[in-house]
């Protein structure tokens, strides 16, 4: 399986519109976020999906995870997104480990929450890919660079 977070790798999201970063509104139940979906991302999964099974892997909450999925067709069902409330709770119960064989997407400087994402899937940083942040800047890299990162996750798929 492959997981891929949300935040600064899918999608930049502020609580506030910018004047720098074209945001919509993102509405869902109890709040409404500024969000702007990543360029290449959804050529992304869909290279992605055809390597194997995609789940989002996100500190996220579920109502504002599902939303930006719907809102950029990113194509997760409800049971694909793993958001704060679950993997949390399945963490305090000791039910790291859910997935050894799995890879996991995440931005780069998001490194308080690698370690508990891996803890979580019982996987090495071996099975760790790393983008750069997006935080809404254009140009960004996604766009060119995402077959290298489709590539990197069937090497590490094949071992
Ligand atoms: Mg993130």
């Amino acid at each position: 399986m492959i997981w891929i977070d949300l935040d600064e790798t899918l999608v930049s999201t502020s609580e506030f519109p910018s004047e720098e970063v074209a945001r919509v509104l993102l509405k869902f139940k109890g709040g409404s976020l500024w969000s702007s979906p990543r360029p290449g991302a959804v050529e992304l999964l869909g290279a992605l999906r055809a390597l194997g099974e995609v789940r989002m892997l996100t500190t996220a909450v579920r109502v504002y995870a599902h939303a930006a999925s719907v809102k950029f067709g990113f194509g997760f069902a409800p049971e694909e997104i793993v958001a704060r409330e679950q993997w949390l709770k399945d963490f305090a119960v000791r039910a790291a480990g859910v997935d050894p064989r799995g890879i996991l997407i995440d931005n780069e400087s998001a490194v308080e929450w690698h370690f508990f994402k891996r803890s979580y899937l019982g996987i090495g940083r071996d099975r760790l890919l790393l983008l750069p942040d997006y935080m809404g800047m254009l140009p960004d890299t996604l766009q060119e660079s995402w077959p290298k990162l489709v590539e990197r996750a069937r090497e590490i798929m094949s071992r």
